[in-house]
C-alpha cells in the first residue's frame, strides 16, 4: 500500500549534497540575507519558509498534485473556499459533515453574499447540481461515516459549469485520491491521522488547477494564514510514519469492528469495512482501505460516557487520528447523532491490547 512513501522518505535524501543533515532542518527565522536584488529567494516569513516548502514537497508527492500548507484544516478550508467564491456564488455543502465548515458559510460567507445552500450525504446528488459554482463534499462525513459517489458527483458538477472540493481528512491521500476521481480541489486538516500525535494543528490544500493554486497561495499570502515552522517540521516528521501507522490503524479498525459488530452491549455499529455497513460499496469503490473511524452506539447516554471515561485504552477527547486510540460522545457538540453514539478513533496499540481493554470495559457496563 501507500502512494510511494518509500520514495518520499528519500525525496530529501536524493538531493543532498556531501555534510548537509539528513533529517530536515527546521528554519525558525522571519528574515532572510538579502542583499541587492531579492529574485528568487526566500525574503520574507510571511511568503516563503525552506521547513514549509520542503513539506509541501512531500505532501504534493503524496497527494500527486501541487499543495500548500496551512496552519489548520479550517485555514486550508478558508483557503480553498475563499480562492473560489465571490459575491453572488452559489455554494452547496453537506448538511451532515464536519461542522466548523458549515459555521464558516453560514456565518461568514453568506454575509458577503454568497448563497450557501445545504444537503445531507446519502441524498447529496438529489436536485442535480445546474447553477452552483463551488460543491463542497466530505466522503466519508464526519461523524456519521456515510459516503458520496466521488466521481459521478464529480463529473455532474464539472458538466454543469462548477468546481468540486472534498475534504479527505478521514482517509488520507494514502486511502483515498479524490483529485483521481475528478475532484477538482482537495482540502485536509493534517492535524489528524497525518500529523498523527496529537501534538500540532496543520492543514494542507491540493490541486492540479494552477489558476486555483495561483489564488490559494495569494490568499495565504495576503491573509496571513501561515503555517508556524516548527508545526510544519513536526507534520513532516509525522508524515515519515504515516503509511506505518495508517495501515495498523486501519488493520486494528477492521478487527475491532467486527469483533463490537457482535459485542451484546453495542446497539449498532457504523464502519465501512463491515459488508452490512450502508457505506460498504461505495467504500470498496473508492478507498483503498476502509479507515481508522468507526462509531458504535451503546444503550444509554450514562453507559457512553462511562465507556468513554473508564476504558484505560481510550483516551476521552476530541479529534481523532493520533497514535493514542480516543473516544467521544459527538452528541455533546450538537452533532446529530443519538445521544450513546460513541465515535472511535482507533490508533497504534497493540489490536490484542486494545481489544481486551474495550470489551473488558464494554462487559463492566
Ligand atoms: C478536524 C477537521 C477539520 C478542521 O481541521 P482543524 O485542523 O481542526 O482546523 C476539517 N474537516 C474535518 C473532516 C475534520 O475532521
Amino acid at each position: 500500500m501507500g502512494r510511494k512513501t518509500g520514495e518520499m522518505l528519500h525525496l530529501r535524501g536524493n538531493a543532498l549534497t556531501k555534510g548537509e543533515p539528513v533529517a530536515l532542518p527546521l528554519t525558525q527565522s522571519s528574515m532572510f540575507h538579502l542583499p541587492g536584488a531579492p529574485d528568487g529567494h526566500d525574503f520574507y516569513g510571511r511568503v516563503n519558509n525552506p521547513t514549509w516548502e520542503h513539506l509541501e514537497q512531500v505532501l504534493a508527492h503524496l497527494e500527486d498534485a501541487p499543495c500548500l500548507a496551512f496552519p489548520s484544516g479550517m485555514a486550508a478550508i478558508s483557503a480553498a473556499l475563499f480562492a473560489t467564491v465571490k459575491a453572488g456564488s452559489r455554494i452547496l455543502i453537506p448538511s451532515d459533515g464536519y461542522y466548523v465548515t458549515r459555521v464558516l458559510a453560514d456565518r461568514f460567507l453568506s454575509g458577503l453574499g454568497v448563497i450557501v445552500t445545504e444537503r445531507p450525504t446519502t441524498a447529496f446528488s438529489e436536485g442535480g447540481f445546474d447553477g452552483i459554482d463551488v460543491v463542497f463534499v466530505e466522503s466519508p462525513s464526519n461523524p456519521g461515516l456515510d459516503m458520496m459517489d466521488l466521481p459521478a458527483i464529480a463529473s455532474s458538477v464539472r458538466a454543469a459549469g462548477g468546481i468540486t472540493i472534498a475534504d479527505n481528512t478521514t482517509m488520507t491521500p494514502l486511502g483515498q485520491r479524490p483529485l483521481d476521481m475528478g475532484v477538482d480541489i482537495v482540502v485536509s486538516s493534517d492535524t489528524k491521522a497525518m500529523g498523527g500525535h496529537s501534538d500540532l494543528l496543520m492543514g494542507h490544500v491540493a490541486s492540479r488547477n494552477t489558476d486555483v493554486m495561483e489564488r490559494v497561495e495569494e490568499w495565504r499570502r495576503v491573509s496571513g494564514a501561515i503555517p508556524g515552522p516548527h508545526e510544519a517540521w513536526l507534520l513532516h516528521r509525522g508524515l515519515e510514519t504515516l503509511d506505518v501507522r495508517f495501515d495498523r490503524m486501519c488493520s486494528s479498525a477492521q478487527v475491532l469492528a467486527e469483533r463490537l459488530a457482535a459485542h451484546l452491549a453495542v446497539k449498532d455499529i457504523r464502519y465501512p469495512g463491515l459488508p452490512s455497513d450502508p457505506s460498504y460499496t461505495l467504500a470498496q469503490a473508492q478507498t483503498t482501505r476502509f479507515g481508522f473511524l468507526l462509531s458504535i452506539t451503546l444503550e444509554t447516554q450514562a453507559k457512553a460516557e462511562t465507556f468513554i471515561n473508564t476504558c484505560p485504552m481510550l483516551r476521552p477527547a476530541t479529534s481523532f487520528g493520533g497514535v493514542h486510540s480516543s473516544a467521544e460522545r459527538r452528541a455533546r457538540w450538537g452533532d446529530d447523532v443519538d445521544p450513546a453514539f460513541v465515535r472511535l478513533s482507533v490508533g497504534c496499540e497493540p489490536v490484542v491490547e486494545l481489544w481486551q481493554a474495550i470489551d473488558a470495559s464494554l462487559n463492566a457496563l
